[in-house]
């Protein structure tokens, strides 16, 4: 079989590979159809790692994909030949505390797909991943969008943080703010609309990338570039918001949300930031008692956004802006790096 292999930074090359084969009863074969070109997986393109998950070239990335499942060992009882699934891509242990704690995403012993040291990606023609990964997704919901459904599952579980965190009379009025709209910060938007949340409030550098914000119902949408977005939203929000979503990973975005919010609000931190330090005025947290919620990828928010998107509740397909066959994954990625040509989520089709 056929898959992409980073082969240093910023460098592709499709190579032979070895067809994989079920070893656990429990394991599925995947065809893989789509994966989406993530900006994790930038991270890894353009610096060879985040943090200190360091990339041992070659190495094959991509986590965000809908696939086929075209064998099944013999403990596999939900899914079945054919079924078109969007993939969970970290692979749990259910042993270690985290896991008995119901903290699955933050297994002591986790293998997530296209992370260096853990598990190949799914830029691949073909992967094994166990049963409990896969998601039937209804014949309604096309294999593009299904691909979709991981980053959607990032913004649904922020919003659950959130909303866990909402004081009793949180009014569905209030204004809340998202910082970056990329996929991850307008998968955050349509999730807090389907929550019945109207007024959000959405900044990014990119132009292109708040009309589109605005066109997926976001409220109010500015540029830091152009205006002091945080002298304008509070004009219009003069008590100052109880929830912000920083998902850009930028220093000046962090300094924006603390100013942003009132005293006990919440600044849900869901951008990964490029370097590994970041930064907080610690007088302004302290005296505003601002509680600061890391968002680490999601917990058991797969199946809620099948549901979500089955029903109608969110329409995510305008994120599809470009494709490209496997051959072509270093434009792809290319693309998505430099924010060329309008792209929001760029896919590779198998
Ligand atoms: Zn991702
Ligand atoms: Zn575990």
């Amino acid at each position: 079989m056929k898959k992409a292999a980073l082969t240093g930074i910023k460098k592709f090359d499709v190579i032979e590979s070895k067809m994989p084969i079920i070893k656990n009863p429990g394991d599925v074969l995947l065809k893989i159809n789509s994966v989406g070109v993530c900006g994790s997986d930038i991270h890894y393109y353009t610096e060879g790692k985040i943090g200190d998950q360091i990339i041992d070239f070659p190495f094959t990335i991509g986590h965000e994909c809908s696939a086929t499942v075209v064998e099944t060992g013999s403990n596999v009882s939900k899914v079945k030949l054919g079924d078109i699934v969007a993939v969970d891509p970290l692979v749990a242990c259910h042993k270690c505390s985290q896991c008995k704690s119901g903290r699955e995403h933050t297994c002591l012993n986790q293998k997530f797909l296209g992370c260096p040291g853990q598990l190949e990606g799914c830029l691949a023609e073909f992967i094994i991943m166990p049963e409990e990964n896969c998601f039937i997704v209804p014949q309604s919901v096309n294999q593009e969008l299904a691909m979709l459904i991981e980053p959607l599952s990032i913004g649904y579980y922020a919003v659950q943080l959130m909303l866990i965190h909402s004081h009793k009379d949180l009014d569905k009025k209030n204004s809340i703010g998202i910082l970056g709209s990329g996929p991850i910060g307008l998968s955050v938007s349509l999730c807090l609309q389907a929550s019945g949340f109207k007024n959000i409030f959405v900044t990014d550098k990119l132009d292109y990338r708040l009309t589109v914000a605005s066109n997926a119902g976001a409220f109010w949408t500015s540029n830091p570039d152009n205006e002091d977005v945080v002298e304008s939203m509070l004009k219009i929000n003069p008590d100052r918001l109880d929830f912000v979503f920083e998902c850009c990973g930028k220093q000046e975005a962090i300094d924006q949300a603390i100013e942003l919010l009132k005293p006990g609000g919440m600044l849900l931190l869901v951008g990964i930031p490029e370097v590994d330090f970041i930064s907080f005025n610690i007088s302004k947290i302290r005296r505003k008692e601002i509680t600061i919620q890391n968002v680490r990828r999601q917990n058991k928010s797969v199946q809620p956004v099948i549901d979500l998107i089955s029903s109608g509740k969110i329409s995510p397909d305008f994120m599809l802006t470009h494709r490209f066959p496997l051959e072509n994954t270093g434009e792809a990625f290319d693309i998505v790096s430099n924010y060329k040509d309008g792209v929001i989520k760029a896919l590779i089709q198998m």
